[in-house]
């Protein structure tokens, strides 16, 4: 075929002027574009060889080579992957595929920062090219076809592109940017190999440069004939976990936590179905310093097929369960999605419930088989976890599960479930006070009748027990209820005698209950006796369904 120029589709046209007139800031992406369609372009070909093995040719080994030519002002991105033929290449670089590309340039006209990074999403990556090239060449030959049918694709990325037919003994595809003045950080080694380690580390296949030696003589570094691969190569999380030594995972831990300690537990699985993506999540062993900052952003890393989009993705995980760290790399999302498209997707949502289920699970193993590490945890995280109580509704009765407590019994570690294995014969409710301290609750004059009779009260004095008892009203039937609040009703484990009497005092002391009345009018709503003191001889108390003490302390504290 000879050489033939050919027109951009409309839309490409118009891409292609804002990429280059309005994408300055994170230009560096364009390496993560290319070098994840050199990864993508390897994928096809392997799965092609499926069914047809001779496409490998005599060049089985997959590989992504990176290398620049200083002087030509050049740099290329070659893959040994599928290639395409001039059909393929006119049409997939030169129209655009993928639907929403109004919405890609609405969104570019309107965003102020003009940021590269949102190019990937909307399957343009290729030619992001052109922000830091004037002209972008593509030599390749399909898989499959002869030398004689290999393809060079050039253009200034402008309003078209040549394509001519060329001899090419190599099957893939080498794109060569034609760097634009001003662009010479790529031309850099060094350079490179940062933002290949930042974006594509996790890329499975070996990404090569050549070597460089320091040069004595001439006092600066030069580039041999030899190649070294620089990204790790190894996406750890998608191999099978019995690949996997203890050591490799704690050291993926360390490197993506910045953690020195190994952590308490992690959890490794291939979702399937649905929506299909990989989750390797971890608990770290100690709280990190800003645990209580609730707009720190979480700790688990998005990947979409291998290639790194970004740090802290907080749609991924819900609030309470930030001190999670980790990876998630899905299949279904597209390249480079936005913070605010992660907020929106249903794919997104599916992942963020499944990787919940997930680490409340590992909670529970945690707890049920490993009590220590679990207290260990609950020290540290136990009161982040609470917050969950109050917003994961349909998680509630499993977190509710995973509470530990102080109670009139111990002084830690008491679940809800220890506390109704020990509840008296016709005890109905759970009872809690809570306090600012645990001395405090434990001297209160309201357990007085409780310890008498012997019913463990749980005593609660973490400053958002409060809170999450607002939105936790029973456990496994049982009502949860303050001593502290209304006429404290102990029911049928009050025997009869008990009750006439009360009664009696009551009309005893009517009197003596209407003169305090009167005289506390403006400070207490009512005035009543009790059974519930044993030694003291009054008590305050909030009507049922009101702020309680300590919630109006902590309020008035906090200036409310
Ligand atoms: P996307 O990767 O989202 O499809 P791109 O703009 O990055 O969008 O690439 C457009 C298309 O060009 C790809 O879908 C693929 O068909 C083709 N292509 C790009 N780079 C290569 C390559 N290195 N090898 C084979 N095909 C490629
Ligand atoms: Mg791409």
């Amino acid at each position: 075929m000879d050489k033939k120029t050919h027109s951009f589709q409309a839309e490409v046209k118009q891409v292609l002027h804002l990429v280059t007139h309005s994408l300055y800031s994170n230009k560096e992406i364009f390496l993560r574009e290319l070098v994840s369609n050199a990864s993508d372009a390897c994928d096809k070909l392997r799965f092609e060889a499926l069914d047809n093995a001779a496409l490998f040719e005599d060049a089985p080994n997959l590989e992504v080579r990176v290398s620049f030519d200083a002087e030509a002002r050049t740099l290329t991105i070659r893959d040994n992957g599928i290639g395409m033929s001039a059909d393929e290449a006119i049409a997939h670089l030169g129209t655009i595929a993928k639907s929403g590309t109004r919405e890609f340039m609405d969104k570019l006209e309107g965003d102020q920062k003009k940021d590269a990074s949102l190019i990937g999403q909307f399957g343009v990556g290729f030619y992001s090219g052109f922000i830091v090239a004037d002209r972008m060449t593509v030599e390749t030959r399909r898989a499959g076809l002869p030398a004689d049918q290999g393809v060079r694709w050039s253009s200034e990325g402008t309003g078209d592109f040549e394509v001519e037919t060329i001899n090419l003994p190599e099957r893939g595809t080498a794109v060569t940017l034609h760097l634009r003045e001003g662009e010479e950080e790529f031309l850099k080694t060094w350079r490179l190999k940062s933002v290949i380690s930042k974006y594509s580390d996790h890329i499975s296949l070996p990404i090569l440069m050549r070597k460089e030696e320091w040069n004595a003589e001439k006092a600066e570094s030069t580039v041999t004939d030899e190649w070294e691969t620089v990204n790790k190569a190894a996406a750890l999380w998608t191999r099978s976990k019995s690949e996997i030594t203890e050591e490799q995972y704690t050291e993926f831990y360390k490197q993506i936590s910045y953690d020195t300690e190994p952590p308490l537990a992690y959890t490794h699985n291939r979702v399937e179905g649905r929506s299909e993506y990989t989750q390797l999540l971890f608990i770290p062993a100690k709280a990190p310093f800003d645990l209580w900052n609730r707009d720190k952003r979480g700790g688990v890393k998005l990947y979409v097929k291998r290639v790194f989009i970004m740090d802290d993705a907080e749609a991924l995980m819900p609030v309470y369960l930030r001190f999670v760290k980790g990876v998630i790399d899905s299949a279904d999302l597209p390249l480079n999605v936005s913070r605010e498209l992660l907020q929106e997707s249903r794919d997104v949502k599916v992942i963020r419930e499944g990787s919940t289920k997930r680490v409340l699970a590992m909670l529970e193993d945690l707890a049920e088989n490993q009590a220590e590490k679990y207290a260990a945890f609950w020290k540290d995280f136990g009161s982040v976890l609470k917050e969950g109580v109050g917003e994961d509704h349909q998680n509630q009765e499993r977190l509710a599960k995973l509470l530990r407590f102080a109670s009139t019994h111990a002084d830690e570690g008491v679940s809800l479930a220890d506390y109704v294995s020990r509840m008296k014969e016709g005890q109905e409710p759970i009872y809690y006070i809570t306090a600012d301290t645990l001395a405090a609750a434990k001297n209160s004059p309201q357990l007085e009748i409780f310890r008498k009779k012997g019913i463990e009260v749980l005593l609660l004095t973490d400053r958002v027990d409060e809170w999450m008892l607002s939105h936790l009203f029973e456990f496994d039937g049982k009502q949860l209820q303050s001593v502290a609040k209304g006429a404290v009703d102990l029911g049928s484990l009050q025997d009869e005698e008990e009750k006439k009497k009360a009664e009696e005092v009551a009309t005893a002391f009517k009197p003596v209950l209407d003169r305090l009345k009167e005289s506390l009018k403006a400070r207490a709503k009512d005035v009543r006796v009790t059974t519930r003191l044993v030694d003291s001889p009054a008590c305050i108390v909030v009507e049922a369904g009101d702020v309680s003490g300590h919630l109006a302390r902590l309020l008035k504290q906090a200036g409310q």
